[in-house]
């Protein structure tokens, strides 16, 4: 194979001084010349290493798209100069309980494409193929990027939980919870979108949404007690999660995929009373993605992004830290 390079990006580290080569890639492997990157706030947190878990130099990025420039002589199905996407998962075990009952994403031997490898911050990204999802042609490569992690994350527990005509409730009107207004439109479901203060609600109507509640009005929520079906949460921060569940109605569901590392305080008296349930959400295995994929280009579904330059990545992070970004941060190679 040629020796491509890749650049290795760490916000903390300057940019494109940090080259390293691929010596090769495996019969089941792929190398992908990269055109997109999402930037996700697990980048952030990875970066940071706020999880422990990152190695240095960090080469982050998982909402990855571009073009297959080399394949490994067992991969089938897809071929030099197909367009693929790449998101946080990148390998699993394929044998054990999760992984045969299409919940691959939650195999307990998989990898992360950002965690003790290299991400999709770089020119070229090299990956198992069984992980490499083909872009239909009707999304565009730097709307499809975003759809690698925010997408899964938001369509996977919509596509369980949510029917067409029910009252859905998307918490947090960003990165994850716009695409999930969106979604939750196309799946015909009426949507209230919730944000903690008056400035997203524009914005939110804008992408569909038919309601729009003030969760700083304390009262706007009591007074939308048990009327949703489904509440989605995507903040990640610990907020008064008593009153989201007493907006549910009788046997919701509150689903979380924002992720707060504080502990949650609930009564479960409203969970008891109304056979309410709780549950988490974490993307989706590759059956879901696939499937994915294909919904979000059936039914004409883009994520509003921002695109910035390679060049100009820390300027796109700093943006995220500083909570000043207003739609998907997207890179562009
Ligand atoms: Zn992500
Ligand atoms: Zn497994």
């Amino acid at each position: 194979m040629n020796n491509y390079s890749y650049i290795l990006d760490n916000p903390s580290l300057d940019f494109k001084k940090n080259i390293k080569k691929i010596e090769k890639i495996l019969s089941n492997e792929i190398l992908v010349k990269v055109d997109y990157c999402g930037i996700c706030h697990s980048d952030l947190h990875m970066a940071l290493n706020d999880w422990g878990m990152t190695t240095f130099p960090f080469v982050g990025g998982h909402e990855v798209v571009g073009k297959i420039v080399e394949i490994g002589d067992q991969v089938k199905d897809i071929k030099t100069g197909d367009v693929i996407g790449i998101g946080w998962q990148s390998k699993s075990c394929n044998s054990c309980e999760m992984c045969e009952s299409d919940h691959d994403n939650l195999c307990s031997s998989s990898t992360q494409t950002i965690v003790g490898r290299d991400g999709g911050f770089a020119n070229y990204i090299k990956v198992d193929s069984s992980y490499a999802f083909k872009i239909p042609e009707a999304l565009k490569p730097e709307l499809a990027a975003p759809l690698m992690c925010a997408g899964i994350t938001v369509y996977s527990p919509l596509s369980k939980y949510a029917k067409k005509g029910m009252n859905i409730a998307i918490v947090g009107i960003g990165g994850l919870g716009h695409l999930a207004v969106l979604t939750a439109k196309a799946m015909g479901c009426n949507v209230t979108a919730i944000s903690h203060s008056d400035s997203k609600k524009d914005f939110a109507l804008s992408l569909g949404a038919d309601n729009f509640i003030n969760s700083s009005n304390g009262d706007d929520l009591a007074q939308a007690i048990g009327s949703f079906d489904f509440i989605l949460s995507t903040v990640s921060s610990n907020i008064d999660w008593t009153a989201y569940i007493n907006a549910l109605k009788p046997l919701g569901c509150l689903c979380f995929v924002g992720i707060s590392t504080e502990t949650m305080n609930i009564s479960n008296l409203q969970l008891v009373m109304g056979e309410k349930k709780l549950v988490g959400s974490a993307i989706g295995g590759k059956k879901k993605i696939a499937e994915m994929l294909n919904f979000m280009a059936t039914n004409n579904v883009k994520p509003i992004i921002e695109l910035f330059d390679i060049t100009e990545i820390k300027k796109a992070f700093k943006k995220l830290e500083n909570n000043e970004l207003r739609f998907r941060a997207v890179l562009k190679f």
